[in-house]
């Protein structure tokens, strides 16, 4: 069967779901999303769910703070259902050495508008009782950041999207982009046909693979994560805001009542997307639950809730592709988001529709996530030398 359409939106993660939303509601008529398996199937579903502004380069520090607007009001912007955005303030703590390039972080996002601010360790003590600090660390404190939860946002934006006309297909992995003479013109999936003009290219994991057949190719790894939750006993450790521990290269952040969640930067592995091992291994909780007691001295006496895997997709410089086609009329991509994609991706629909629809981001400038930046070796910056943050 062939069906036409002014869009079709390859992947059902957060970044696929935000850029339909944003599609249809400047007006594209009835795009369509064609998803592999289910929403949030890839990285969206397994992401830590962390909103905090901390970056080195202004392009992701901006599409952080421009997504954080959006998170904290999003009844009112997007609607379609709760994601769960809880704001719990986030400690940036950073070892001597890293010092300079934090201090240079700070003011770039001040200036970018950031609630963020280097404090004392007597301020960061009284903002966060439960965190041991060392006398040679320096500390920011982001009053405004938090967590949301990165599948009830793919799906708020999908059903949001939906009531407005759009079409989300389920289980209809895309086999290809049709170009013919330099322009897309259809996407087809095993069974059928989706005559358009427009293809969006969110595949996460899968995006190298995917674009092998249009002959693009791009340094797209994905790679394997852990994370592991842990009961708290709220009387050691009653409560504790999020936190990016450069000193012991972990992030972590509360759930609910009682659990801490905890990841790190420092430990991947390439991954096969469609074979990977889901689980947390043994090394890893013993590793990193040793880390985090030494920020958060009580937690040995936790109890491990649970733990589990998932995929980053990761570039040389740890900054995502969000570009046109060059050569290809009406084919975007839009993947590469390492461990930072969600709290990116309110902002990064607005910015991909304006590319779409304008032929230019008007909400920043994103000419620093180009596809040829690769090519040109004009990588981004990430200042610091330890993959926590970049
Ligand atoms: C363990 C972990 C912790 C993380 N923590 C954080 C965090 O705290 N904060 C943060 O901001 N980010 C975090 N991230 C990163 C964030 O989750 C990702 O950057 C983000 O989810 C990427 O979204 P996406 O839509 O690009 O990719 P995905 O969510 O992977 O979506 C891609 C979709 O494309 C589909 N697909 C693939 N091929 C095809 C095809 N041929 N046809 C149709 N569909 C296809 C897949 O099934 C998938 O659903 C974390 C990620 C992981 C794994």
């Amino acid at each position: 069967m062939t069906v036409t359409t002014e869009a079709v939106i390859i992947g059902g993660g957060v970044m696929g779901t935000s850029i339909l939303y944003n599609l249809v509601s400047r007006g594209v008529k009835s795009p369509i999303l064609l998803e592999r398996d289910t929403l949030g199937s890839g990285s969206t579903g397994r992401s830590s769910g962390a909103i905090r502004m901390h970056y080195s380069t202004e392009v992701n520090a901006r599409l952080a703070w421009e997504s954080l607007k959006i998170f904290r009001d999003w009844d009112s912007m997007v609607g379609g259902g709760q994601v769960g955005f809880v704001k719990t303030g986030y400690m940036v703590f950073v070892p001597d050495d890293a010092k300079d390039a934090f201090r240079q972080n700070i003011e770039m996002q001040q200036k970018v508008g950031i609630a963020t601010e280097i404090v004392s360790m007597q301020e960061a003590r009284e903002l966060a009782p439960a965190f041991r600090l060392d006398e040679s660390e320096a500390f920011a404190w982001e009053s405004e950041s938090g967590h949301g939860d990165p599948s009830a946002t793919a799906l708020a934006y999908s059903t949001r999207a939906r009531e407005s006309g759009a079409r989300v297909i389920l289980e209809s992995p895309a086999t290809r982009v049709e170009i013919t003479a330099g322009r897309v013109s259809a996407v087809e999936t095993a069974n059928e046909r989706y005559e358009t003009s427009t293809a969006v290219i969110a595949t996460g994991p899968w995006s190298s693979r995917f674009l092998t057949h249009l002959g693009i190719k791009l340094p797209l790894k994905p790679t394997r994560h852990e994370v592991i939750l842990l009961r708290r006993t709220t009387d050691a450790i009653p409560n504790h805001p999020g936190g990016g521990d450069m000193s012991n290269l972990i992030y972590f952040r509360p759930e609910g009542p009682d659990l801490t969640l905890v990841g790190n930067g420092n430990r991947e592995e390439e991954a096969n997307p469609d074979a990977y091992n889901p689980r947390a291994t043994m090394d890893f909780v013993q590793d990193i639950w040793g880390r985090l007691a030494k920020r958060l001295p009580g937690i040995e006496d936790a109890e491990l809730f649970t733990g589990y895997a998932g995929l980053y997709t990761t570039t040389p410089d740890l900054h995502q592709v969000v570009d046109k086609v060059d050569g290809i009329e009406g084919l975007y991509i839009c993947t590469g988001f390492s461990g930072h994609g969600f709290k990116l991706a309110p902002a990064i629909g607005v910015a991909v529709s304006e590319l779409i629809l304008e032929g230019d981001a008007k909400l920043l400038d994103i000419s620093s996530l180009r596809m040829s930046r690769f090519a040109e070796g004009d990588l981004n910056s990430t200042r610091y030398s330890f993959k926590v943050i970049a």
